[in-house]
């Protein structure tokens, strides 16, 4: 089994923030209790005590109106703090554990999930014990298999929330050789999002053109609105109709991205190894690779970069292949180089092997084999 921490941006409600609040200094009470209660029991007795936060919320009530796994966590701080100041390790040892202080101490707190009691929901919210829902930037999905262990909330310096939650998972890998039943080659396609070695065509247009209709047509009628000339004032119709446009834009943002996640985790869950070319993105989008507005847009970058996650945890390689290998050039059946194919007009490669192949599937066929080559190397 291995673990993986992913630390998500949290927007607690007023109500939350002030549970939140409630609950990092409870932490600390406790805390600073159970470490003066260790202090004094070695005073008369020579031993440190064994301490637990239940006995203190007789004395101090308002300790039970918090998450009660967030107190027992911080008795194994406790316990491992003392067990670091008496390690003969130094780079644990940070001296006798010290009192908390409420201006300088972090604020955070650690609970556990028992069954269910911490979640991811929705997509866009986690559940936390004795706080609920809490809104929440999820920006990366956990794989189907991930098992929530714990989740640590924090308050940073700058009044920002953040929920680290962490995950278990088998990362067991079955042994296989890498070979084309397990393996895919991706060629950057600028009209879609990439053509793959079996011919597929993974797009990322689809919504975005409907979308996009709708927001050329939101923002012409936005042009014509008392506000849209520099020197005008903005009117309240402009004002409401730019939260439209707005709106539009963050829809198409979102649809791209729940989009760019689906493909790449049926890639990552389908095969082992994924060779892709390396490419300078900069530069992609000025050149003549027909149009640039799509190669900024369908975001390969983004999708690549997701790849290489989503393949690393699951043990899995993704392949770059060097960007000035003629993946478009070589016939994949023969070896022959044709260098007419440096014209992208030409969308077909035609051999005198016999072979009759679309340009992007013969470059996806290369750039597989081509990494499967380089993987040899390093397996
Ligand atoms: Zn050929």
């Amino acid at each position: 089994m291995a673990n993986k921490a992913i630390k998500y941006r949290a927007y607690p409600t007023n109500e939350q923030s002030i549970m939140f609040a409630k609950t990092f200094g409870c932490c600390r009470k406790v805390y600073n209790l159970m470490l003066s209660d260790k202090i004094e029991g070695y005073k008369s007795t020579g031993k440190f005590p064994t301490v637990t936060p239940a006995k203190y919320k007789k004395d101090y009530p308002y300790l039970k109106e918090v998450d009660s796994l967030a107190l027992a966590n911080k008795q194994m701080d406790l316990q491992e703090a003392f067990h670091n100041t008496f390690s003969k390790s130094r780079k644990k040892n940070n001296g006798f554990p010290k009192f908390k202080s409420a201006k300088h101490s972090r604020k955070s707190y650690t609970t556990n999930n028992q069954k269910g009691t911490v979640a991811i929901i929705d997509n866009g919210y986690i559940k936390l014990p004795k706080i609920g829902k809490v809104k929440a930037v999820i920006h990366r999905i956990p794989d189907n298999n991930w098992i929530i262990k714990s989740a640590t909330v924090s308050q940073e310096s700058d009044g920002k929330y953040y929920i680290s939650v962490l995950f278990e998972f088998d990362n067991t890998v079955n042994p296989y050789v890498a070979d084309k039943t397990n393996a895919i080659g991706l060629d950057y396609a600028s009209d879609g999002l990439y053509v793959d070695s079996n011919g597929n065509v993974g797009t990322n247009h689809k919504y975005y053109r409907e979308s996009h209709k709708k927001l050329a047509k939101a923002q012409r009628k936005l042009s014509r609105m008392q506000g849209s000339k520099k020197h005008e004032d903005k009117s309240a119709n402009y004002i409401k109709q730019l939260r439209k446009v707005n709106k539009i834009h963050r829809h198409i943002a979102n649809q791209r991205l729940d989009n760019l996640h689906k493909i790449s985790t049926e890639i990552a869950n389908q095969y082992d190894v994924v060779c892709v070319e390396s490419l300078n993105m900069k530069s992609m989008s000025n050149k003549s690779f027909g149009n640039g507005k799509a190669t900024l847009d369908n975001g390969y970058g983004m999708f690549l970069s997701m790849l290489k996650y989503k393949l690393s945890d699951r043990s899995k390689y993704l392949i770059k292949v060097d960007r000035w290998f003629p993946s478009s050039q070589i016939c994949h059946c023969c070896g022959t180089l044709h260098p007419e194919m440096k014209n992208l007009q030409i969308r077909k490669m035609t051999c005198d092997c016999g072979l009759t192949i679309s340009r992007d599937q013969n470059a996806a066929i290369n750039i597989l084999n081509e990494g499967l080559r380089l993987l040899s190397k390093v397996v």
